[in-house]
């Protein structure tokens, strides 16, 4: 099956003419909730994830809220282990709901689209203060400009996105209709 194909099926991947959160200009969106919606395709993607660090002794799996959640569950799923949730309270990334990490112990940090890489930073800065070990990152989709980690890193799809200031963007000189999605990440 081709990955990326079915995520434009599923409208995960859109062409247009897009403003970003940022307030750049984008020829392509990411809606991650359309396959994060979607429990009979989510699991084809978190598989590739925990296929590729099956071997690497993982104990936990992390991610960040909201949609990192999901992405946690189904490959600490596959991995028969247990996951645990890194929440953002005013601005801060924090353990709660009773979540603990073991001194040393090895743990695989997901998310879903990677733009800037910072949801990543701050929960992989949660679990060493808290003493545990990154063994890896698994993204679903790389959409950032070249961001890269110290530790093993895994992303099911790759995608290389140019993004425009308003001035320099050539869907505005060529008068293509700006939209506004939701849910930017
Ligand atoms: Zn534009």
């Amino acid at each position: 099956m081709n990955l990326e194909r079915l995520l434009k099926e599923l409208d995960v991947i859109r062409e247009g003419h897009f403003l970003l959160s940022s307030g750049l200009h984008s020829g392509v969106y990411f809606e991650k909730f359309r396959l994060l919606e979607n429990p009979q395709y989510l699991p084809v993607f978190t598989h590739e994830i925990a296929n590729h660090f099956k071997s690497y002794s993982i104990s936990r799996v992390a991610a960040p809220t909201l949609g990192g959640m999901l992405i946690a569950y189904e490959v600490a799923r596959e991995l028969n282990t247990r996951a645990i949730y890194v929440e953002e309270v005013h601005g801060k990334r924090v353990l709660r709901r009773g979540f603990t990490i073991e001194k040393r112990e090895p743990i695989l940090v997901v998310d879903d689209v990677m733009t800037t890489g910072q949801s990543l930073s701050s929960v992989i800065e949660v679990i060493e203060t808290n003493g545990g070990v990154i063994a890896g990152i698994g993204v679903l989709i790389d959409r950032s400009d070249g961001v890269s980690f110290p530790y093993p890193f895994f992303a099911v799809i790759t995608k290389r996105v140019t993004n425009y200031t308003p001035d320099a963007c050539p869907l505005c000189k060529q008068g293509v209709p700006l939209e506004t999605p939701g849910g930017i990440s």
